[in-house]
């Protein structure tokens, strides 16, 4: 059977309906239906930061809700659950939901908006070894409607349809996902989650398209991209293709495809619209490390000296990433020119330290629990899941580089400082985040 997919271009209002009309993804849906919307809000922040391919534009959902108003749906529902640093914060979502137009929709078509931190969670095997808590709307909606955003991310190469549904289930089950065990890893955990829920439609937002992301210091392109299909798998494999990635090397995109018996090579797909050769630009995944992976190219080019950082793994979730983000920027201020005693960082959950440095850092609590044996390292352990900034900032003082308190200290503020970047760069413009009233 062919799956088809509609790869289209955005120029105007009105073209995301077309997109999903040519590529039939609503063909089953019933006016009945119980709809469940998941955007990507991979991150917010309650000041002005690049939203740019990192959120899901509000121009895309408006469509989408239009359309199932069209088709006489009336129980929409939109959730998301965003990580925010401090556990139990609500007002981020709030604010997001708030500030990209959700309410208006809520007052508009009656859609209800929900954190799905809110809602209850429902136990589900992802095979005979592992549960994951799953939010049970979207579980037990009748039709899920997947809005990604069409961006790479330095973890698992590209974000699409399947990687965004990760956004369903709660804290433990995502800091599951980031698994040690090579057999089960993150790829493993993304190519099952998705036979677990409803099928529905994937409309993938390319309007703004991301190299490494999958957040605001990635680099954003204006690309007028929308990919929309019935099947999320086939949906991510033309995603992948546009954004300069053959589906063959990505290995969770290749694990789902075996699972269910098909081939990688798009051969089971019809294509509507534009070809892919029209619109694909490479697009880059991974942040530059020195050849031997222990220090980013940024740092290596400056000349620090006495330090190895090793290059992130799939192991690290989103909480340490986002800390470990403000390390690295703290490190690069803090460098003077003078090499520091042999230190040694060390995240995730699988990292091993290398013999004979004089310090090794371990942040967060997978490496504290890991190394809390090993007699033959200089360990200074920064405890917590996610791990404190405080305590952050006293253990990488303890080993002798002086970063400044002030950085982790505002954390919830730094992403505004990227917006400089988009000054006077008219194509980045915010109101594809907004709805008007
Ligand atoms: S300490 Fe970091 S890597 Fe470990 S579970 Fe917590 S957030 Fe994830």
């Amino acid at each position: 059977m062919n799956h088809i997919v509609a790869l289209t271009q955005y120029n105007a209002k009105g073209n995301v309906k077309e997109s999903i009309e040519l590529s039939k993804a609503f063909s089953n849906l019933k006016p009945s239906d119980k709809v469940f919307i998941k955007p990507n809000i991979v991150f917010w922040a309650r000041v002005p930061f690049p939203k740019w391919g990192v959120i899901t534009t509000s121009t895309v959902l408006l469509e989408a809700v239009e359309l199932l108003k069209d088709y006489g749906v009336n129980d929409i529902t939109i959730g998301e659950g965003i990580v925010t640093l401090k556990p139990n914060d609500r007002e981020t979502a709030n604010h997001a939901f708030e500030y990209l137009g959700y309410s208006t929709l809520a007052n508009r078509y009656g859609v209800k908006v929900i954190n799905i931190f809110d809602r209850p969670f429902e136990k589900v095997a992802l095979d005979n070894d592992i549960d994951i808590s799953l939010n049970t709307d979207p579980l037990h909606s009748d039709f899920l409607i997947n809005l990604p955003v069409l961006k790479t991310h330095a973890q698992t190469v590209v974000s699409l349809g399947l990687k965004n549904l990760k956004g369903l289930v709660n804290i433990a089950s995502r800091k599951k996902f980031h698994n040690p065990d090579e057999n089960k890893n993150l790829h493993y955990m993304i190519s099952r989650l998705y036979t677990l829920l409803p099928k529905g439609a994937t409309i993938i937002d390319g309007i703004f398209t991301l190299e490494r992301g999958p957040s605001f210091d990635g680099k954003p392109r204006k690309s007028n991209i929308i990919i929309a299909s019935e099947d999320t798998l086939s949906a991510d494999f033309v995603g992948a293709k546009v954004l300069g990635h053959d589906p063959a090397t990505i290995a969770y995109l290749e694990m789902a495809a075996k699972n269910e018996g098909r081939n990688v090579d798009l051969s089971d797909i019809e294509i509507r619209g534009q070809s892919i050769d029209a619109l694909a630009s490479f697009h880059e995944y991974t942040f530059p490390y020195s050849e031997d992976g222990t220090l980013p190219k940024k740092l290596q080019k400056m000349g620090v000296q006495g330090l190895s950082y090793p290059k992130y793994d799939s192991t690290m979730c989103t909480y340490c990433a986002a800390l470990n983000g403000a390390v690295l920027t703290a490190i690069t201020f803090a460098w003077q020119g003078k090499p520091w005693h042999d230190v040694e960082v060390l995240t995730g959950k699988k990292m091993q330290p290398t013999p004979g440095k004089k310090f090794t850092v371990l942040l967060g609590q997978c490496m504290v629990n890991l190394h809390k044996n090993n007699t033959s390292i200089h360990a200074i352990p920064v405890k917590g899941c996610p791990p404190d900034p405080k305590e952050t900032v006293k253990a990488l003082h303890q080993a002798g580089i002086e970063v400044n308190p002030l950085i982790f200290e505002h954390l919830d503020i730094a992403p505004t400082y990227y917006m400089e970047r988009y000054k006077n760069k008219p194509e980045f413009d915010e109101n594809f985040y907004q709805i008007d009233e």
